[in-house]
């Protein structure tokens, strides 16, 4: 089955009982069984959910993977992939990674003696030798949120498995429809599906996918043991939306093309950071592993200070100034206050992350709007 098609089909079979051909929203904490032990597959949600089970397997389909793992948050699936690991284990992560994927691994996973090294991943041989006898994992973050650097997922899973490492991929920001790290050789994929995934601005949800079946052993049973489950209405909004991935990632690259071609003739604007222009220092490896260059643009400006990045961020009508990306809906965002305000200072400015930086979500209004609407919060 092709790709488009599986968003509509994968894992979404009529309901037995009635024939609706939406999944249903099955609130319901506990199955009724003929006699113990007799269920019909189902007998407490935390464990099993007939919403959940549809889209565990529309995901798992939609990563060339065997099973998908569903979980309340983005960082909720993060979380239960690093409860994989043991005391005195080491992650390998980029420099750059989503602000609340270090804080998770800094401030809780620390304390519990798993320790983390950041390093900028998009450069293959520093990844070889910043490896640790005690590294036990390699987080992965491409396109990097929000300097949009291009790490070669290939190259970095080589390298891990040449020394039985693994692999996890956070794919929030290409989405399936552009890149599917397993088919690179990820062993691990995670989804914050509040994002493209949902595409609409309106649930949190995560979801791990891998085709080792040991790891999903490992993951089912810890989504059960810990228990942080999402509700089924949860389950069914991000089936609803994966339906029009597709098309809205589509248009989303198409619009983001255009903004960033209008960003770097902007005589206000230093710098566009986009992985579809051919000097992006990533450009080559994101055409080989991804379908299109994605929605996000990050962009500074000259001679720029936080107060003028703020100036900007006020002036902007259709893009709205709210942190999260992935919707139907442009957003504009100032990453140093508000995504990655819990990176330390320094670690930002060594990645590049000014206080100028602005980064945009861009969705899928009509792009002339979109341009005009930057024209007047850019105009002096
Ligand atoms: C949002 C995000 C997360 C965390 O997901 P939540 O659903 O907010 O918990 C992780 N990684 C990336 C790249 C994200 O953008």
């Amino acid at each position: 089955m092709k790709f488009n098609t599986k968003l509509i089909h994968a894992g979404v079979d009529p309901d037995p009982s009635t024939g609706a051909i939406m999944t249903p929203i099955f609130q319901t904490s506990t199955y009724v069984q003929e006699g113990p032990g007799h269920h019909k597959g189902y007998e407490y949600a935390r464990t099993q959910n007939p919403t959940r089970t549809a889209l565990q397997e529309c995901l798992a389909a939609l990563e060339n993977g065997t099973d998908a793992v569903c979980f309340g948050s983005g960082l909720a699936a993060m979380d239960a992939i690093i409860k994989m690991l043991k005391s005195g284990d080491g992650v390998l992560a980029s420099n750059d990674m989503y602000g609340g994927s270090f804080r998770l691994l800094e401030r809780v996973f620390k304390q519990f003696g798993i320790s983390n090294k950041l390093i900028p991943m998009q450069d293959p041989a520093l990844v070889e030798s910043s490896i640790e006898p005690h590294t036990r994992m390699i987080w992965v973050e491409t396109p990097t949120n929000p300097l949009l650097n291009i790490v070669d997922i290939r190259s970095i899973c080589e390298i891990a498995h040449k020394r039985g490492l693994l692999v996890c991929v956070d794919n929030t920001f290409a989405s399936p429809y552009l890149q599917n790290p397993l088919d690179l050789g990820a062993d691990l994929v995670l989804h914050s599906a509040t994002k493209y995934l949902g595409g609409h601005s309106d649930v949190v949800h995560g979801a791990v996918v891998t085709k080792n079946p040991e790891l999903a052993q490992q993951l089912y049973f810890i989504q059960n043991a810990t228990g942080a489950v999402p509700g089924p209405m949860d389950c069914f909004l991000v089936l609803r939306g994966i339906k029009t991935l597709h098309v809205r990632v589509q248009r989303a690259c198409e619009n983001a093309r255009e903004i960033a071609a209008f960003l770097k003739s902007h005589p206000r604007v230093s710098r566009v950071l986009y992985p579809g222009f051919q000097e992006h220092p990533g450009h080559e490896i994101a055409k080989k592993q991804m379908r299109d260059f994605g929605g996000m643009v990050s962009f500074d400006l000259i001679g720029g200070s936080e107060e003028e990045a703020r100036q900007v961020l006020s002036k902007t009508r259709l893009f709205a100034c709210a942190e999260s990306l992935g919707g139907v809906e442009s957003l504009i965002g100032h990453p140093a206050s508000m995504t990655h305000a819990s990176l330390p200072k320094a670690e930002r400015e060594k990645s590049g992350l000014t206080d100028s930086l602005m980064r945009l979500s861009v969705g899928i209004e009509d792009v002339s709007d979109l341009i005009e609407d930057l024209r007047q919060a850019l105009a002096n």
